[in-house]
């Protein structure tokens, strides 16, 4: 691989710019990715629920739905083969007041659409039978959703792209990209301020994988023509972890919020349990603090299924951004995978709106973002 002339240029090392990059390179690509950042998966691929979604809400014959369907199989079958941590421990999708009983059927039917058709309805005893400190008067069991370790997970995809030949370049920050006249052409540049210094690639195929920061870029991207790029919203997610043992052994949602999946337990692999992430629409990708005040509204949510919530039972934890291509008001958006075909750059995919299932969906994405280069 040349200094400045590189077959595929990956941006960004979250958990989709990594496996995108691995599955081009054990295609056999040379490929390159830049992370501005001074290591990989520091972003919103550290800062999420790491579960496994099972692909339940997503409207039928969605990116959405397709990529995490598929992406689900495809991460159960990488993690048992590499040794990733990981548990497909199920999780209770519960109604806690009877007029959610109906929206449970709904839920089911949309997940039968999708494909998953393994959703077993339970009533408040038989869901009581499995996790004891539940209350609700209803509920759904999603056998097939689990939890992974996305930093093993991240490192393992790292290590098949550099077995392959690949490259992580941390400390490169890219500035813009110049797709020429827009139509035929065969390099694009890429203009990088690595470790400070300003420099010049120039790539045959770039996938644009900056998370948060997809449409800015995308934007600095000179024969994009403007329209395609949507505009970024960021809605904000806070966790706040229980202090001692975890009351359930399987994950607990509400049924979905607007903006999110409503404030809902998870498990990590260690067994600490978490709950969240609520959801806040803020101005900057940047503002990452918890608010200690806003868990005062978790407990009132959390008691609606696990009355026993003691108080100050939670602690601030974390918090992370969704990259949201849709804003407060507005129906959610679909992942947006742009290949040339849809904005008529040679080489150029731009990946936009990859929240959740993200993580879930990502070797999917990643075979998708292949087919779209092809
Ligand atoms: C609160 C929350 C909970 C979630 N829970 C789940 C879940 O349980 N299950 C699930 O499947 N999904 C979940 N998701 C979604 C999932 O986390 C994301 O879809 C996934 O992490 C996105 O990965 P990414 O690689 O696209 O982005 P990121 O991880 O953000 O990576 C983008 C990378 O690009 C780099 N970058 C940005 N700009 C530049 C530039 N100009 N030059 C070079 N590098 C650049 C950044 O530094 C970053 O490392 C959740 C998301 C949030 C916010």
């Amino acid at each position: 691989m040349s200094a400045d002339q590189v077959d595929t240029v990956v941006i960004g090392a979250g958990v989709v710019g990594l496996a995108v990059a691995r599955a081009l390179a054990l295609q056999g690509h040379e490929v390159m990715v830049l992370e501005a950042a001074e290591t990989f998966g520091t972003q919103t691929s550290a800062r999420n629920s790491e579960v496994i979604h099972a692909g339940i809400y997503y409207p039928a014959e969605s990116l959405k739905s397709r990529l995490c369907v598929q992406g689900k199989q495809m991460l159960y079958g990488y993690c048992a083969e590499r040794g990733i941590a990981h548990r497909r421990c199920g999780k209770l999708i519960v109604a806690t007041s009877a007029g959610q009983v109906d929206e449970l059927l709904a839920i089911q039917q949309r997940a039968a659409a999708n494909g998953v058709d393994d959703l077993q309805r339970l009533t408040r005893e038989q869901a009581q039978a499995l996790e004891p400190a539940l209350e609700c008067h209803a509920a759904l069991l999603s056998p097939s959703t689990g939890i992974v370790d996305s930093h093993g997970l991240m490192l393992s995809l790292l290590g098949d792209l550099e077995h392959a030949g690949g490259l992580l370049a941390v400390n490169s920050k890219v500035k813009s990209l110049a797709a020429l006249d827009g139509q035929a052409h065969d390099a694009i540049k890429i203009e990088v301020s690595a470790n400070g210094e300003d420099t010049t690639l120039a790539a045959r195929q770039v996938v644009n994988a900056a998370g948060l920061h997809a449409p800015a870029l995308a934007v600095c991207t000179q024969g994009l023509d403007a329209r395609h790029v949507p505009r970024a919203h960021c809605a904000k997610g806070s966790y706040f972890t229980l202090s001692g043992r975890a009351p359930f052994g399987r994950l607990v949602y509400p049924v979905p919020e607007p903006g999110g999946l409503g404030v809902h337990l998870t498990l990590d692999l260690g067994g600490q349990a978490k709950f969240g992430p609520d959801v806040q629409w803020v101005d900057s990708p940047d503002n990452l603090q918890v608010d200690a005040a806003r868990g005062d509204a978790f407990y009132a949510q959390v008691r609606r299924y696990w009355p026993e919530l003691r108080d100050g039972a939670l602690q601030p934890g974390y918090a992370g951004i969704r990259p949201k291509i849709s804003g407060p008001g507005e129906a959610a958006a679909d992942f947006v995978v742009q290949g040339p075909r849809e904005h008529g750059v040679r080489g150029l995919v731009n990946l936009f709106g990859i929240e959740s299932p993200g993580l879930t969906s990502c070797l999917a994405v990643a075979e998708e973002v292949a087919v779209r280069l092809d």
